[in-house]
């Protein structure tokens, strides 16, 4: 168990300030720009709304760019609450996970299909460079970088200063209705998730702070020197999904990291009935038991380590 450091977050006094700082034609999305013109980075955070350093992150940018502690050089960076409502309520979502939400025919009823719509609108005849999504966890401490496949050669300046060690690598479909899949399909914008880490640990917004102010410095945005890694992250790819059906029971640990051999079987429910390996497997970002429903789209991600070099 994770020791809470603070024991009750309160969202208000965070969206209150976040609410103040607007100052974009989309609600709760801050633009902070320099006089010389250069690259547009947006980083948005709590997408899902219990995930705080996100908007953690946000403020301090702010913060550190209005009393000028941090200078941009050129260019812009635009900070997005994602998802207010239901970073309100301190909940991952209200209706529907919004970072499956960027899609087509998106029903707007929903508080979350209308907020992505919302984003969509507002950037569509944008230029965005780059963009980093924000995500931390409560329950466990993983830490990671997510990128499409195709951005690994594209960003490698990236893979080899990060101060993560896991890289979960997806094919395009992999992660349908994602944020950073809208922008790289869209924008054509290399779009990254960080999963920072437990939010109640202070280790989270450092690893924000640590790789948002890295992708800067590469751009020549931010003064700021990054050490290159001894040894390159360790990079998954993912090559399936944990599927679901009623009474779903998982038959390995479902964490971040659990391998799995070729032939185990690590999950049985009356749909797919055993769902065996078919090689050595490394189980990423699985939902907890209690938490599967039935209807679920999946219950988590098989991947295989690769080796770049290779
Ligand atoms: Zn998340």
């Amino acid at each position: 168990m994770i020791k809470k450091v603070i024991r009750k977050f309160s969202s208000k006094s965070l969206l209150r300030f976040l609410k103040k700082q607007e100052n974009c034609k989309l609600s709760y999305c801050t633009e902070i720009k320099a006089k010389k013109r250069g690259p547009t980075v947006l980083v948005s955070g709590s997408i899902h709304g219990d995930e705080h350093v996100g908007a953690k992150f946000i403020k301090y940018f702010i913060q550190k760019t209005k009393s000028g502690e941090i200078t941009l050089k050129k260019g812009r960076v635009l900070l997005l609450l994602a998802n207010p409502l239901a970073f309100e309520k301190d909940s991952r979502f209200l209706d529907i996970n919004m970072n499956r939400a960027f899609i087509k025919n998106k029903d707007l009823t929903l508080p979350e299909y209308k907020r992505a719509q919302e984003i969509e609108d507002f950037f569509r005849k944008k230029k965005i460079d780059y963009v980093i999504d924000l995500h931390s966890v409560s329950a466990d401490d993983s830490k990671m970088l997510v990128m499409r496949y195709s951005l690994l050669e594209k960003l490698h300046f990236w893979l080899e200063k990060t101060k993560l060690d896991t890289v979960f690598a997806y094919h395009k479909g992999g992660l349908p209705g994602t944020i950073i899949d809208y922008f790289l399909d869209t924008h054509g914008a290399p779009s990254v998730t960080v999963e920072c880490g437990n939010h109640f640990k202070r280790s989270a917004i450092e690893v924000a702070k640590h790789e948002v102010f890295l992708l800067l410095s590469e751009l020549g945005m931010i003064d700021k020197e990054y050490r290159r890694r001894r040894r390159p992250p360790k990079i998954f790819e993912k090559i399936g999904t944990v599927k679901v059906g009623k009474n779903f029971k998982w038959l390995v640990e479902p964490k971040t990291g659990t391998k799995i051999k070729k032939g185990e079987i690590f999950a049985i429910d009356e749909k797919n009935g055993k769902q065996k390996a078919k090689e050595d497997l490394v189980l990423f970002m699985p939902t907890a038991q209690k938490r599967v429903k039935h209807d679920d789209h999946d219950a988590g991600f098989l991947c295989k380590e690769i080796d770049l070099n290779q």
